[in-house]
């Protein structure tokens, strides 16, 4: 693999709007239209309110940005967006975008061979997970339209509430303390009758954990029961279950690889694919789902070859930028264990385990709970062992790490119930019904560099704030 340094991102912004801009010219001069002017003054006026604004965020691409699941896009993905994006590209119909609907085939089908799909599944991008479940959820529903849909407690807020858009029923099914699905209890669920879709996740929002897919897919199959994989958060980790990807301690390989039996799963390149926003994408095994879709048309698209996207998708107008910024990122960081994507995902696993090292080798913090993928969880310690007492020290530290004027480091903060930090940690007094956590998101290779000098800096914090 070459190690040649890429080209930098503004000198690649720069070549790409600059041949999309030559091939505007190549198709002759015309007037442009004098209302679509800008004064020039007001121009540059909101210019500079608009750049200073966007100082209002927080690092999300510096190192010491470690708290939610935020990061700017790779340089290369803005590049192909920013010139698709001035051509504008729409991929609902095939020729509102030719190039970026063919593009948007070719990534989908190569999302459906990293997840382990039949070379057959049908899918599309959507404009993020909550739509690729939604799509999901309605297939599930059009599908078996008089039974209910298990959800775990633990998996994204969407589901319940996407349910309640489609009038769906939700049979709950409870967490362990890890916050994965327990099995005992979708067994129960499933004995009940009336399921007739599971909704499992591969990472969840939360800490990032993987329900036991691989346990969890053959009890329902049993029970003649569909199964829908949440991979919004962790798809792209199946990457690393492949023989070529290094052994990780704890990592979930046989829960990941389970995703291949799934029915349908949803996965947003705009998490872990190096992504802008607006870019999720559902599949599904069975392509005959596809005529679910099917509205008022006199074609027959499922038939032939020019597929048109907008015929197997519930949103009609999609950027085709986004296809394309998708296209051009995987060409030239590929889906694969070792080479492009793999070792980003590497070393995202790795900080994670880097970091509870750090924690465990600390007096003044506690691992909560260790790391499946790439969130970790823990506390300060405290001297008393009330959940009062870590909820308060949670949020000093989170508070304090964020407001240090010399040398800010950003977290976030999670609240877990009282029982999953008493089982997780017995010698804790239940005085509240949940407490917050420390939780960091480590989706950034850099993070791997950084976790020790991070978790010395906020341990310090931490002593300091006793
Ligand atoms: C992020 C996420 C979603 C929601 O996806 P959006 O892209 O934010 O709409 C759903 N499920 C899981 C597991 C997620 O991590």
């Amino acid at each position: 693999m070459s190690t040649q340094p890429s080209p930098g991102a503004n000198a690649l912004l720069h070549r790409a709007l600059q041949h999309v801009e030559d091939w505007e010219q190549s198709w002759g001069a015309f007037d442009k239209h004098p209302s679509l002017g800008v004064d020039p003054d007001r121009l540059d006026n909101v210019f500079d309110e608009y750049l200073e604004r966007l100082e209002g965020n927080y690092p999300f691409h510096h190192p010491h940005y470690a708290g939610q699941m935020l990061k700017p896009p790779h340089p290369v993905a803005c590049a192909a967006y920013a010139a698709a994006q001035r051509i504008n590209p729409n991929n609902h119909a095939l020729d509102g975008g030719p190039p970026t609907s063919q593009m948007e085939t070719e990534v989908v089908a190569d999302l459906a061979a990293m997840l382990g799909l039949p070379d057959t599944a049908l899918g599309h991008l959507t404009g993020g997970g909550t739509v690729a479940n939604l799509e999901a959820l309605w297939v599930a529903r059009e599908l078996r339209p008089d039974q209910a849909v298990a959800v775990a407690e633990n998996a994204h807020y969407t589901h319940g509430r996407m349910s309640d858009v489609l009038d769906t029923e939700v049979v709950p099914v409870s967490a362990d303390a890890r916050g994965r699905m327990d099995l005992d209890s979708l067994e129960r669920a499933l004995e009940q009758n009336g399921i007739g879709t599971v909704v499992l996740t591969a990472g969840t929002t939360g800490l990032g954990v993987v329900d036991p897919i691989d346990e969890a897919i053959p009890l329902c199959e049993a029970h003649g029961t569909r199964v829908h994989v949440d991979a919004a958060y962790g798809g792209f980790f199946r990457l690393l279950t492949e023989d070529a990807a290094p052994e990780i301690e704890g990592f979930p390989a046989e829960r990941f690889r389970a995703i291949e039996d799934a029915d349908s799963v949803a996965i947003d390149p705009h998490k872990h694919g190096l992504q802008p926003y607006g870019c999720g994408c559902i599949l599904f095994r069975d392509p005959a789902v596809g005529r679910l879709y099917q509205h008022d048309s006199p074609y027959t698209y499922f038939t032939s070859d020019d597929l048109h996207l907008g015929e197997i998708s519930l949103e009609c107008s999609r950027p085709g930028a986004a296809a394309g910024a998708l296209w051009c990122t995987l060409k030239a960081l590929p889906l694969a264990p070792d080479d492009g994507l793999g070792p980003i995902l590497t070393a995202c696993v790795q900080a994670a385990r880097t970091w509870t090292e750090a924690v465990e080798a600390t007096d003044a913090l506690r691992v909560v709970a260790p790391p499946e993928t790439d969130i970790v969880s823990y506390v300060p310690a405290t001297t008393e062992s009330s959940l009062s007492a870590v909820h308060e020290a949670s949020q000093a530290l989170f508070d304090t790490a964020m407001n240090d004027p010399d040398d800010p480091i950003f977290t976030s903060v999670y609240q877990l119930s009282a029982d999953a930090l008493t089982s997780l940690h017995p010698s804790l007094t239940a005085d509240r019904d949940e407490a917050a956590v420390l939780r960091s998101v480590l989706m950034k290779p850099g993070h791997e560099t950084y976790a020790e000098s991070l978790v010395e800096r906020l341990s310090t914090l931490a002593m300091e704030s006793v």
